[in-house]
């Protein structure tokens, strides 16, 4: 700290008071002295007016370098920081300087005598003459902040590694989610398809005799409740075996789509249409009294036998009629609208039906 001391005069005139401040003084700078040499932080001090820079053997000591080892200007110890981080370093110290007052704290690594470079923190502040308050000298602290350096290089490592976990464990997700949606939505169509196939006939697309037989328990169970009339009318192709024979087996195939269509297209939202066997077809009448159905046959039975169908093929169709007596079983009605069936067939293009 001898640098600090002011200059001696040249000559010492005797004056017991000024004795007494100087003693005082040099008490004061000794203390000071020793305290900066057990120091662990480094301690700087640039005179502006000479350019030269004063260090404490603290810093010596952190960064291991003997005193003469180290230039004495701020440049020589430009040097010392890492060429990765000087650039930053000494933008912030020359905006610093440019500032005149105030402090600038900077972190930086530091190469050490062994060539191993440590982790510092430098914070530099501004001291101005009391009297002008002209900038006189910048002084500065230089901490080893190594090890907390590290630690926070590692988390911060360590939270992009988990960031960057998180993205892929988000994308993948992402993904999964996205293939069980469209195994879902097969699934589904996969479902439906099958709903369709084990209900539906193959060749006409109306209901099939299980999906029938379904409706109707279900009817049954429901007059079972409060009776309400149901009535179920069988329709049958007359000769369908002369149309295959003179036209082939797939226009007689045309034929019964074509039949169903023409059918299905004049009943009403509850009524239930079922392929009953080869050329056998049911019609089931929910809410409906046997001399509605016996009209509904009728006007069913007329109108196909003016229908012209695939091939300019026409025909006609015979059918029974019953409806649902109190306590009566599907089979009951069913082959009870069989025989009306059998009755009508005995003419053909007619409809048979007793109460
Ligand atoms: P009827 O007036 O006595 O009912 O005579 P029909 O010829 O209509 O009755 P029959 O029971 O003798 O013959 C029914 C015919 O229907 C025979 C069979 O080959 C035909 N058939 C049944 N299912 C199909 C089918 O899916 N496609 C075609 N093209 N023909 C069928
Ligand atoms: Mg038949
Ligand atoms: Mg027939």
């Amino acid at each position: 700290m001898s640098h600090l001391l002011p200059p001696q005069p040249a000559l010492c005139l005797p004056d017991p008071a000024a004795e007494e401040t100087l003693w005082s003084l040099r008490q004061r700078l000794q203390t000071l002295e020793l305290a900066m040499g057990i120091l662990a932080e480094g301690f700087w001090d640039w005179d502006l007016a000479s350019g030269q820079v004063w260090r404490s053997p603290g810093f010596y000591r952190m960064l291991g370098y003997a005193a003469a080892a180290v230039p004495d200007t701020p440049q020589g110890f430009l040097l010392l920081i890492h060429p990765e981080d000087r650039e930053r370093v000494a933008g912030l110290f020359a905006e610093f300087l440019q500032r005149g007052r105030g402090t600038c704290v900077a972190e930086f690594r530091c190469k050490r005598a062994d060539g191993r470079y440590l982790w510092v923190e430098d914070e530099a502040f501004w001291v101005s003459d009391k009297a002008s308050d002209q900038p006189m000298r910048v002084i500065g602290s230089l901490k080893d902040v190594h090890k907390r350096k590290l630690a926070e290089l590692a988390l911060r490592q360590k939270t992009l590694q988990l960031e960057s976990l998180n993205l892929q464990l988000e994308n993948l997700v992402r993904r999964r989610t996205r293939e069980l949606e469209r195994a879902n939505a097969m699934l589904r169509s996969q479902l439906a398809e099958i709903t369709r196939l084990s209900t539906r006939d193959s060749l006409t697309d109306i209901f099939n005799r299980r999906k029938l037989e379904l409706v109707l328990a279900d009817e049954l169970e429901k007059s079972d409740q409060g009776f309400k009339p149901l009535s179920l009318l069988i329709v049958d192709i007359d000769h369908f075996k002369c149309i295959n024979d003179q036209h082939g087996h797939p226009v007689g195939d045309q034929v019964l789509i074509g039949l169903t269509r023409w059918i299905a297209a004049r009943m009403r939202q509850t009524d239930t249409f079922a392929r009953w066997g080869g050329e056998e077809f049911i019609l089931l009448l929910p809410r409906t009294e046997r001399e509605e159905a016996v009209g509904l046959a009728e006007r069913l039975r007329q109108g196909l036998a003016v229908e012209v169908f695939t091939q300019g093929i026409r025909l006609t169709v015979s059918m029974g009629v019953a409806q649902l007596r109190p306590g009566e079983s599907a089979e009951s009605l069913i082959s009870r609208a069989d025989q009306y069936l059998y009755a009508a067939k005995v003419s053909r293009n007619c409809s048979v039906s007793h109460p």
